[in-house]
C-alpha cells in the first residue's frame, strides 16, 4: 500500500471513463450505472481510508449516505430551500452524527468495533423508516434536481459530469490528507499505534478524523444519490448495503484509494448482471445476489486478499515526498548543558498480577551522558523503558524529567518533553516507505492538520520535515534506501530506521531498547560511532544492549538490574567485576 501522486495507469482509465459519455456510443442506462458507480466509489474511498488503512472496519458506512441524502431531502422538500446550499448542510449532519458515534465506535476493539457498527447500521435503518417526518418506510418524493442557472441536471450525461467531479475531488483529498503528516499518522494506526503514540500522535483523535472524513463522503454520496434518484426511502441505506460497501473497498484493495472506484465498478456491474441473471437461472425472483456477493467476498479474501488493484496495476511507485528546499530542517532542541540532572527515576515500581517487573529502582541520567541499562532477560528493562515513556503507569514511585513528575505520563507527552525511544520489538509502518516511517518521528514538530494536507497548503511544513528525515537517514547509513518499503528491509536495517525516527524528534533523551541486536559487526560499530557522535552534541542516551563489549565501551556509567532489582550501578571498569553482576550473569539465562 503506498499513496503515489502521478498514476499514469489510472488518469488514463479516469479519463476513458469520463470521455466514455459523450461520445455517444454508450446507452443512458450505462451512464446512469456509471453514475451510480460514481456515487459508491465516494462512500469506498471513504471505507478504503477507514478500513484499509486505518484498520477499522465499517458495516454501517450506508447509514451515512442516509443523512446526506435525507438532510437534503427534508431542507428541499419541506422547506423550499435550494439543492446547492443543502451540501453543506448534508456534510454538516453526517459530520455530527459521525462525530458522536464515532467517539463511541472507535473505542471499541477488535470484533467490538465491527459489531458495533452493524448494531448502528441497523438502528438507523429502522430510524429513517419509522420517523414520520421522513416519510416513514415510503420515504420522502419530489426532491428537486440540481440547477445550473435555470438548466436542471435531469440528463444522466449532466449528472454524470457532477458527480465524477465529486468522485475525482475526493480522490485528490484523499490523496493529499494520506501523503501528508497526519496521512502518516493515520497509516499507522493499523500497523503500529505503538510507534504513532510514542512520536506523538493523538491515535483516539486520528481515528477520529479518519471515521469523520469517511463518514461525509458517504454524507457527499448521499446528497448526490438524493438529488440524482430524486427521492428517498430508506432502502438503500440499511446493513445489506453497508456490506456492498465494504464489499467495494475490500475488493478494489482495502489500502488503495483508485481501488475504491475499480471496487465500485465491480459491485455495482455484478449486482446489476446477477439481477438479470439469477431469477432467469434459478427461475425465480428473490435477494439471491446477497448470496454470490457473499461467495464473491470469501474468494477475494481467499485468493486476493490486497484486492484486485494490485494484481491488474502491479505494485504502486514509490511516493514522492517534496524536496527540501535550501538544506533547511527542523529547528533543533536546545538541549540542557551537559551534566545537569534530566531524569530521575526514584523507586520506581511495577506490578504484574504477582510479579515485581520493577522493584523500587532508582538511577539517574545526566545530560551529554549514554547509561548502560543492563541485565539479563526478563531483568525488567524493557518495562523500566515504558514506565519512562508512558506505555505503564508506575505502580508507585516518582520519574521525573527535567523537573516535570512523570506520575501520569502518556506516550504523546513524553515524546513532547523530548523523550525519543526505540523498541526491542520492532515497530515499523512495513508498508510505509522508509523516509515515512522515520518522518513520523517529526510528528510533534509539524502543525498541519488535514484540512492544510487536503488543500496541499502542507507542503512547505512537509519540505522542512523530510529534510530532517533525510538527515537522520544520512547519520544511521540508510540514505540509499529510503524510498524502499520499510517492510523489505532486513531486522538489523529496521532498528536502524527506528533511530533515526527517534532522532527525528530532536530528542533530548534517546531510549534505545536492544538497538545492536541484529546488526552486522560493521553496522555495530557505525552505530557506536553514532552514539558517540549525539552524545558529544549534549544528547543522552540511555541504552539497553546484550552485547557487552559494545555497551561497555559506549556507556558512562552502568545500571545493572536482576529480576527487576537494581543490583549494581557504577562505571563500567567497576561493573566487569562487581561480584553481584557476576552472579547474576553467570548463573542467570542470558
Ligand atoms: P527485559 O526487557 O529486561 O528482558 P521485561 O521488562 O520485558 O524484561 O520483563 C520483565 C518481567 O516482566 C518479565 O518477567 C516479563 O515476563 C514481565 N512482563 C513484562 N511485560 C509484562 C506485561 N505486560 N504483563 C505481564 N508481565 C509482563
Ligand atoms: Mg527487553
Amino acid at each position: 500500500m503506498k499513496f503515489s501522486r502521478g498514476p499514469i495507469i489510472p488518469a488514463i482509465c479516469a479519463l476513458a471513463i469520463l470521455v466514455a459519455p459523450f461520445t455517444g456510443l454508450l446507452p443512458d442506462y450505462w451512464i446512469t450505472l456509471f453514475n451510480y458507480i460514481g456515487i459508491s466509489s465516494l462512500v469506498a474511498i471513504g471505507l478504503v481510508l477507514l478500513t484499509g488503512v486505518g484498520g477499522m472496519t465499517s458495516f454501517g458506512q450506508a447509514a451515512f449516505v442516509g443523512f446526506g441524502a435525507y438532510t437534503t431531502a427534508v431542507l428541499t422538500t419541506r422547506f423550499g430551500i435550494s439543492p446547492w446550499l443543502t451540501l453543506p448542510a448534508s456534510l454538516i449532519v453526517t459530520m455530527a452524527v459521525a462525530g458522536l458515534i464515532g467517539a463511541i465506535t472507535v473505542r471499541l476493539s477488535g470484533h467490538y468495533l465491527p459489531l458495533g457498527t452493524i448494531a448502528w447500521g441497523i438502528a438507523f435503518f429502522y430510524l429513517f423508516g419509522n420517523l414520520d417526518w421522513l416519510g416513514a418506510h415510503d420515504g420522502l418524493a419530489g426532491i428537486p434536481p440540481l440547477r445550473l442557472g435555470t438548466h436542471p441536471l435531469i440528463d444522466p450525461r449532466d449528472y454524470f459530469v457532477v458527480v465524477w467531479i465529486a468522485v475525482v475531488m475526493a480522490v485528490i483529498a484523499t490523496q493529499n490528507l494520506l501523503g501528508g503528516r497526519i496521512g502518516r499518522a493515520i497509516r499507522a494506526l493499523r500497523r503500529s499505534t505503538r510507534a504513532a503514540e510514542a512520536f506523538g500522535v493523538n491515535t483516539a483523535a486520528a481515528k477520529l478524523m479518519v471515521f469523520v472524513y469517511a463518514a461525509m463522503l458517504a454524507g457527499l454520496a448521499g446528497w448526490l444519490y438524493a438529488h440524482f434518484q430524486r427521492s428517498v426511502s430508506p432502502g438503500p441505506f440499511g446493513i445489506t448495503t453497508g456490506t456492498e460497501y465494504l464489499l467495494m473497498a475490500v475488493l478494489g484493495g482495502a489500502g488503495r484509494v483508485y481501488g475504491a472506484i475499480l471496487g465500485a465498478a465491480g459491485i455495482t456491474f455484478l449486482r446489476d448482471q446477477l439481477q438479470n441473471f439469477l431469477p432467469w437461472l434459478i427461475g425465480n425472483t428473490g435477494n439471491y445476489e446477497t448470496i454470490a456477493f457473499g461467495a464473491v467476498l470469501v474468494l477475494i479474501l481467499q485468493t486476493a486478499s490486497s484486492g484486485v488493484w494490485p494484481i491488474l496495476f502491479g505494485p504502486p511507485p514509490p511516493p514522492a515526498p517534496p524536496t527540501p528546499r535550501g538544506g533547511k530542517t527542523t529547528p533543533e532542541r536546545t538541549l540542557p548543558a551537559p551534566g545537569t540532572a534530566l531524569l530521575q527515576v526514584q523507586d520506581a515500581r511495577k506490578v504484574f498480577g504477582g510479579l515485581v517487573a520493577v522493584n523500587d529502582v532508582n538511577f539517574d541520567v545526566q545530560s551529554g551522558r549514554i547509561i548502560g541499562l543492563i541485565g539479563p532477560n526478563g531483568a525488567g528493562k524493557s518495562t523500566t523503558f515504558n514506565l519512562i515513556t508512558g506505555v505503564l503507569p508506575l505502580s508507585s514511585g516518582q520519574i521525573q524529567f527535567e523537573g516535570h513528575a512523570l506520575r501520569t505520563q502518556t506516550p504523546q507527552r513524553a515524546a513532547a518533553l523530548g523523550l525519543g525511544r526505540t523498541f526491542q520489538h520492532v515497530e515499523i509502518v512495513a508498508d510505509m516507505s522508509v523516509i515515512e516511517n522515520v518522518a513520523l518521528g517529526a510528528h510533534l514538530l509539524g502543525r498541519a492538520g488535514p484540512l492544510r494536507a487536503i488543500l496541499r497548503l502542507d507542503r512547505a511544513e512537509e519540505a522542512l520535515l523530510f529534510a530532517n528525515a533525510k538527515r537522520q537517514l544520512d547519520r544511521v547509513g540508510l540514505a540509499d534506501v529510503a524510498f524502499k518499503p520499510a517492510g523489505t528491509l532486513a531486522l538489523g536495517q529496521l532498528r536502524l530506521v527506528e533511530v533515526a525516527r527517534a532522532l527525528c524528534l530532536h530528542p533530548v533523551l534517546l531510549l534505545l531498547d536492544e538497538p545492536a541486536a541484529g546488526l552486522r559487526v560493521g553496522e555495530k560499530k557505525a552505530l557506536a560511532r553514532l552514539l558517540r557522535e549525539v552524545r558529544s552534541e549534549g544528547l543522552s542516551v540511555l541504552l539497553v544492549e546484550h552485547d557487552m563489549d559494545f555497551v561497555m565501551s559506549l556507556a558512562d556509567r552502568l545500571v545493572v538490574l536482576d529480576f527487576g532489582t537494581r543490583i549494581a550501578e557504577g562505571i563500567p571498569a567497576d561493573i566487569r567485576q562487581h561480584p553481584a553482576v557476576l552472579e547474576a550473569y553467570l548463573g542467570g539465562v542470558s
